[in-house]
């Protein structure tokens, strides 16, 4: 309960009592100055560390966090202090026995006449849990490592059964729809053993150079061949040699032909294109199925994750995507989707090619700025900067965009900056994650006073551009780092009038 509430039950109540009821609480319970330092500690924190009230204040309970954990750890706390968002962590906490133990790491701030006035904050034990979980894991690795062996001896014998009645049409139907079965079957048995694989970090990519025109066509092929509901057009199919996981990158290309075909009962035709663009192969399959609502667009890729379709009438586990977004990561790769209810779904993913030396970039710096990725310039008359990014974006070229906007704001003393995402392809929400709340403090400091942010045309882009305002940008609740005044817009010439407003 993020606000005065607690503050009030705390005033309500003597220092005594206050620390009787956390005492009594089964959970570590703490609390810390807005920097951060824990100033109380209830019992069973002193307890559990077997340590004094004083060794475990200050900045001393950082020694008590499994190394492994340390980082992650002071990385969200330290955003959390900045953003004054709630504060959420896994982490393992030693013992007095020695023993590292699992727990869930919360906080929530104190707000008083809008300043963090102190933080409230729990450690809950969630070892067992933890262990469930990975007993969880262990199970699906070895029933789907069991179900395998004899799946693939029950296809062998289904198999030469089918050869063997090639000529009583009647059983060899039987054996078909028998095969048809046990392939399915394979299918969630192999999903299940990528899953567990991921889990323990042991998806290898097995990389070999190839082309990836054949790619495109054999996966084509393979599904155009299992079914016969609809007809798959490829649209564009660019030659061009790629040094990726062949078996893996098709596992992907399949997936997503596969949901199409599912997700499009009412359709015919699903369409493929591969095309290359600013250094990168872009495959886009699109459907003409039951599409798919914003609300789901960011979970789908999460492992489990299935939308409740109309009482589930389709099959699967919701694993396809989870496991195709790992393979596409692990080739440095990116995922996207432009999706509209009952229209359809085109899903994107793009494998970057090795890198092309990137071109000089063209300035003056201090009116123009050009290079592969962002234009920069400057309209003296309003004083308005104007940054426009271009194609796709990784993380180096939104922290060199975002420093040439910082040197371009000095030397021309403007306030203003339009920030135009309209011609940004793909998902940047991972390359996004540079723009934190310093990079706001230092653009606060080269004199920006008002933002206006011109939206991505698609969904995922423009939840790359919130989830980059959400990095960046602080709650009311730290009102020394709400500096810049930020508002999205969905064209440029909206931006420019509300840019206009301001003397
Ligand atoms: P599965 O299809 O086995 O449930 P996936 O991980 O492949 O698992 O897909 C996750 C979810 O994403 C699906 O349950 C479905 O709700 C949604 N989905 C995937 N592809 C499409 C598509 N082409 N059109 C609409 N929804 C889709």
């Amino acid at each position: 309960m993020p606000d005065e509430f607690q503050l009030m039950i705390k005033d309500k109540m003597n220092e005594s009592n206050y620390h009787l009821l956390t005492d009594l609480m089964p959970q570590q319970v703490w609390t810390a100055n807005p920097d951060g330092r824990i100033n109380y500690v209830n019992k069973n924190t002193i307890e559990y560390f077997g340590r004094s009230f004083d060794e475990i204040i200050g900045n001393g309970w950082q020694e008590f966090i499994h190394p492994d954990d340390l980082f992650n750890c002071i990385e969200v706390w330290t955003r959390s202090l900045s953003t004054g968002e709630p504060y959420e962590i896994e982490f393992r906490l030693q013992a007095k026995d020695g023993v590292y133990y699992w727990h869930l790491g919360r906080a929530t701030p104190a707000i008083k006449h809008s300043e963090i006035i102190q933080w409230f904050g729990t450690n809950t034990l969630i070892e067992s849990h933890k262990q469930n979980e990975a007993k969880k894991d262990e199970f699906i690795s070895m029933a789907s490592h069991e179900l395998k062996t004899p799946l693939t001896s029950l296809k062998g014998y289904l198999q030469i059964l089918s050869m063997r009645v090639k000529s009583d049409a009647q059983n060899l139907n039987f054996v078909e729809k028998a095969l048809m079965q046990i392939t399915r079957l394979e299918g969630l048995t192999n999903n299940l053993l990528d899953v567990s694989k991921i889990s323990a970090d042991k998806l290898i990519l097995n990389k070999t150079e190839f082309e990836f025109k054949d790619l495109i066509t054999r996966c084509v092929d393979i599904v155009g061949h299992s079914q016969n509901t609809h007809t798959i057009n490829i649209k564009a199919n660019e030659t061009i040699a790629f040094d990726g996981d062949l078996f893996r990158l098709e596992q992907v290309v399949i997936n997503f032909l596969t949901n199409a075909i599912k997700y499009s009962p009412n359709a015919k035709e699903i369409i493929v294109s591969s095309t290359v663009q600013s250094d990168g192969i872009v495959v886009c399959v699109e459907d003409f199925g039951i599409g798919i609502e914003p609300e789901h667009l960011e979970k789908l890729f999460d492992r489990f994750y299935r939308i409740d379709n109309a009482n589930s009438k389709f099959e699967g586990l919701g694993l396809g995507l989870y496991i195709a977004s790992t393979i596409i990561k692990s080739h440095n790769g990116e995922f996207w989707i432009d999706s509209e209810v009952n229209k359809g779904s085109k899903f994107y993913f793009r494998l970057p090619l090795a890198e092309n030396k990137s071109l000089e970039p063209e300035t003056d710096s201090k009116t123009f700025y050009k290079d592969k990725r962002f234009e920069i310039d400057i309209h003296p008359a309003n004083e308005i900067l104007e940054i426009s990014w271009i194609g796709y974006q990784d993380e180096e070229s939104i922290t060199t965009g975002t420093q040439q906007v910082m040197s371009f704001l000095r030397s021309n003393k403007f306030s203003k900056l339009l920030n135009d995402n309209s011609r940004i392809l793909g998902n940047w929400s991972e390359a996004s994650s540079v723009l934190t709340p310093e990079v706001h403090q230092e653009l606060f400091a080269s004199g920006l006073r008002y933002l206006a942010w011109v939206l991505p045309a698609h969904k995922f882009g423009q939840l790359a551009a919130f989830k980059a305002l959400n990095n960046m940008d602080s709650s009311d609740s730290s009102a020394a780092n709400n500096l810049i005044t930020i508002e999205f817009f969905e064209g440029r010439e909206e931006a420019e009038n509300w840019l206009n407003s301001f003397n």
